[in-house]
């Protein structure tokens, strides 16, 4: 009999399932706002400004691609811990935070979570209900039992802090809580400053470990507002991780630019969680990517660049924050009754709209735009020539 022959079947996760009908798909009108891509007002994948400058520097130079320290650069890490803390930091000069290059924000959380696994075997790791697809898959195959807790109300479009706060203190001391630092994906709905600054001292009080996944920085409120969490548990002196992804940030996507940054005690600690980390990483894949690495870290030190960068960062959040404002607008005012304002004060990428299943799937199939099944909208695809034809479809599912 074949090695292979007792594997279970198991589906592709939703959104790699509705990826592979759209592209069967043969109708010339159809429209994807199931992904997770920022496309810009003519509808493209951008190609950052600061990003082609950097990489026609890399060219210029034509320096070896020889193999990169298994962490990444220092500089890259470097700049990454000041881009989640701010430039001028207390942890900073602590030297308690190590960070590692990492691919993309998936293999930042992935890292962590063998590192977690090496410490906390067989731990709980809490997810918010619902969470990014993935997060759950992944931290299940590090080895952990993973449960949810409440966090999406659907009365309100935000987060149900209440029954979060509940759940999270009947949780047993040691359990790992996934946290998005901001732009929640699948919602869009953030936690409060006041929110915040409550969970924080309750993390340590009730020795959980914080494992915070910011994917979206700078497409919310800005890039320093947007890691205000982060900064929060650095002030806090707990112990914690953070996995970042350059992915939409740099619209690199392809390149798999990430990284995982773990905070310990002091930085004897640091020291030995990370060559933990760098054990691990080098028996997985032994040393990351050059590329994207190297664009990035290009961007974030070379002062033109990194100015130009936050420039047209600014310019997505404010574009995703005008389709927002358009699309609660349009849809409050044609369904008072389904709780459409909500998405112009949900953050980042996508919204949980509040259509049905039976909805979604008659935006596929009568209208040709997909959405998820749970309603998620990637209100970052949206743009002036496609906006009214989305809106006059959810209209016309919603009545
Ligand atoms: N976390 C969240 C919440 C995400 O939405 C994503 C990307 N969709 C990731 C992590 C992974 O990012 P990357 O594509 O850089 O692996």
């Amino acid at each position: 009999t074949s090695l292979f022959a007792g594997i279970q079947d198991a589906p592709l996760d939703p959104i790699m399932r509705l990826f592979e009908a759209f592209n069967a798909d043969t109708r010339p009108g159809k429209l994807n706002l199931a992904i997770g891509v920022y496309t810009d007002a003519e509808g493209k994948v951008p190609r950052l400004r600061a990003v082609q400058e950097a990489e026609r520097r890399w060219i210029d130079k034509a320096l070896p691609k020889t193999y990169r320290p298994i962490e990444g650069t220092k500089p890259f890490r470097d700049a990454v811990q000041a881009l989640l803390f701010g430039s001028g930091a207390a942890i900073l000069g602590e030297s308690r935070a190590a960070t590692l290059q990492s691919v993309g924000g998936t293999g930042a959380l992935k890292m962590g979570a063998d590192v977690l696994a090496r410490l906390k075997p067989g731990a709980t790791v809490a997810v918010s209900d619902p969470t990014w697809e993935n997060h759950r898959a992944l931290f299940a195959q590090a080895g952990f039992t993973v449960v949810d807790y409440p966090y999406f109300s659907a009365d309100t479009g935000g987060v149900d802090y209440g029954a979060m706060r509940a759940a999270l203190e009947r949780l047993p001391a040691g359990a790992i809580v996934v946290l998005h630092a901001c732009c929640h994906n699948p919602t869009g709905a953030d936690l409060t400053a006041e929110e915040w600054a409550d969970l924080v001292p309750l993390m340590a009080e009730r020795g959980l470990i914080p494992f915070l996944d910011i994917a979206y920085q700078g497409f919310g409120l800005g890039l320093d507002a947007d890691a205000a969490p982060v900064r929060r548990f650095a002030e806090s002196g707990q112990e914690f991780l953070v996995a970042s992804s350059f992915s939409k940030s740099f619209s690199l996507y392809g390149e798999r630019v990430g990284a995982l940054t773990i905070v310990a005690a002091d930085s004897s600690l640091r020291a030995k969680v990370e060559a933990l980390a760098k054990r691990l990483v080098r028996a997985s894949y032994s040393n990351p990517h050059t590329h994207g690495a190297a664009i990035v870290e290009t961007v974030l030190t070379d002062p033109a660049l990194r100015a130009d960068w936050e420039r047209e960062l600014a310019e997505m959040r404010e574009r995703i924050q005008a389709m927002r404002v358009r699309m609660a607008d349009s849809l409050q005012q044609r369904h008072p009754d389904r709780g459409f304002a909500a998405i112009k004060v949900q953050k980042g990428m996508f919204s949980y709209t509040g259509l049905t299943p039976d909805e979604a799937t008659r935006l596929r199939e009568d209208h040709e735009v997909y959405a998820l099944e749970t309603g998620r909208v990637c209100v970052a695809a949206l743009n002036a020539h496609n906006i009214d034809r989305v809106l006059d479809a959810i209209d016309a599912v919603a009545r």
